[in-house]
């Protein structure tokens, strides 16, 4: 006889917003705001078509329930009508992934758009140019937000990376439609509250990248929660010259020393109440300019060892300690790395954003640059490469860029489309654009 296992009833979403899965659809116009603000190069190539990929679930949702579909997203931050920040490559690799045809207007309001919207037939796709080249979506202009609610029945907000912003397309166009949540948006909704809130700890949290202001915020956050916070990249730069170490021309924000200083003071209360460590680099890779020939060299301000051991017998240079005043710091140099690797095996959850060094500057050999050593060191480690594998999330959006350049998004357990939004919503915030959707 086959016994039947209990069923166990499926628990709540934690998401408290209604989602695409929560509307009757069927046959509607649905204007869909994604984030499609990726990297592209002077020609307006996409170079990287991480968050496209991300948002095929929900317009493939949307194409099973016979909906037509208008896409709207900005790219970069043009003043007025900007041909390098067009979408329509954009289009051309959504249609690339969906396999399927991608309509494109060359405008996001007005009577191009008004026609092509009104001849869409069931599982049409319209992509609207970029949404700022109208500088009415970042004032959160009413006329313009009516102008795109008219185009459809449903509003669905998808674009997890901007929902931090009150924009005509993420604030005022919720007030003018029924509007709900796309699949993207929950996805990342619970992947990151889910980290934030109920990681299975030793907690790890590394923070690097180069917005000191955008982060100081969250680093607080996190020395709160965590029980291993490290910074990197040009981040460590200001908080390594409130400790008084020589950091040359390097990428630093001297104006926020003071918010380094509190933040260091921080740090030291909390390992005095419990089992805590801040982690700043003790070495760095440095250089004087980011070219692909570039000379590097390791300066180990800390240990002191590797230029003992390359000198011996002699006495290593004194330099060899210390950044000269025309060097920059561009990477974490290996004892950092080490260390940081080292400690990842005793977590069981990484939360990391912004990478450790000029990672995307490409190098003569091979595909990892000559400032990337410390980022791959960091991948490797959260991929499980020195043995243990800890749950892990990516945020940031060059953090994600370089890992989903590197192949290897599918590595972690998520990688998020957003960067600010991610860390607003690690902070404890609410966002804007996901508050003004319709509850459950
Ligand atoms: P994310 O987009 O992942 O949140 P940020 O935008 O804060 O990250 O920062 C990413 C940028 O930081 C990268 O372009 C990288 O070149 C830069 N960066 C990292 N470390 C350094 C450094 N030591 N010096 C200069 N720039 C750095
Ligand atoms: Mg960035």
């Amino acid at each position: 006889m086959i016994m039947l296992k209990k069923l166990s009833k499926p628990q709540p979403s934690p998401f408290a917003k209604k989602t695409i899965r929560d509307a009757s659809l069927t046959g509607k116009t649905v204007l869909l705001r994604a984030d499609y603000n990726v990297p592209v190069d002077a020609d307006g190539n996409v170079q990287n078509d991480y968050r496209i990929s991300q948002s095929l679930p929900t317009i493939q949702y949307l194409l099973k329930q016979k909906c037509k579909i208008i896409i709207c997203s900005h790219l970069g931050r043009p003043k007025g009508k900007d041909s390098a920040l067009s979408l329509k490559n954009v289009a051309k690799r959504l249609h690339d992934l969906l396999k399927k045809d991608v309509q494109f207007v060359d405008d996001c309001v007005g009577p191009k758009v008004v026609t092509a919207a009104k001849n869409l037939k069931v599982g049409d796709i319209l992509l609207l140019e970029n949404l700022r080249f109208y500088e009415q979506e970042k004032n959160n202009d009413k006329d313009f937000a009516k102008q795109l609610a008219d185009l459809a029945d449903v509003f669905v907000q998808d674009g997890f990376g901007v929902v931090h912003r009150a924009d005509a397309s993420t604030d005022a166009i919720t007030k003018m439609l029924p509007s709900v949540a796309g699949l993207l948006l929950e996805k990342e909704v619970l992947a990151i509250t889910g980290a934030m809130q109920n990681p299975k700890r030793p907690l790890m949290t590394i923070v690097g990248g180069a917005k000191i202001s955008d982060k100081i915020e969250i680093l607080k956050v996190f020395i709160n929660r965590a029980d291993i916070v490290v910074i990197g990249g040009a981040m460590a730069n200001t908080f390594l010259l409130a400790d008084g170490i020589a950091i040359g021309e390097s990428v630093a924000e001297p104006e926020d020393l003071d918010l380094a200083r509190d933040i260091l003071r921080l740090a030291k209360k909390e390992a005095k109440k419990r089992s805590f460590v801040l982690y700043l680099p003790q070495d760095a890779v440095v250089a004087d300019e980011i070219t692909k020939t570039a000379q590097t060299r390791i300066v180990d301000w800390d240990a002191h060892v590797i230029a003992a051991v390359e000198n011996y017998p002699k006495q290593p240079p004194s330099i060899s300690a210390r950044v000269r005043s025309h060097e920059k710091i561009l990477d974490i140099g290996p004892f950092s790395g080490a260390f940081i690797a080292g400690a990842m095996q005793m977590c069981n959850t990484v939360i990391w954003n912004g990478t450790m060094g000029v990672a995307e500057a490409k190098g003569v050999q091979g595909p990892v640059g000559p400032f990337a050593h410390g980022t791959e060191l960091i991948i490797e480690s959260m991929m499980g490469e020195f043995g243990r594998r800890p749950n892990s999330l990516i945020g940031g959006g060059d953090t994600a860029a370089y890992v989903a350049q590197r192949g290897l998004t599918d590595c972690f357990d998520h990688v998020s489309t957003g960067g600010g939004a991610g860390l607003e919503l690690m902070a404890g915030h609410k966002l804007p654009g996901i508050e003004a959707l319709q509850n459950k």
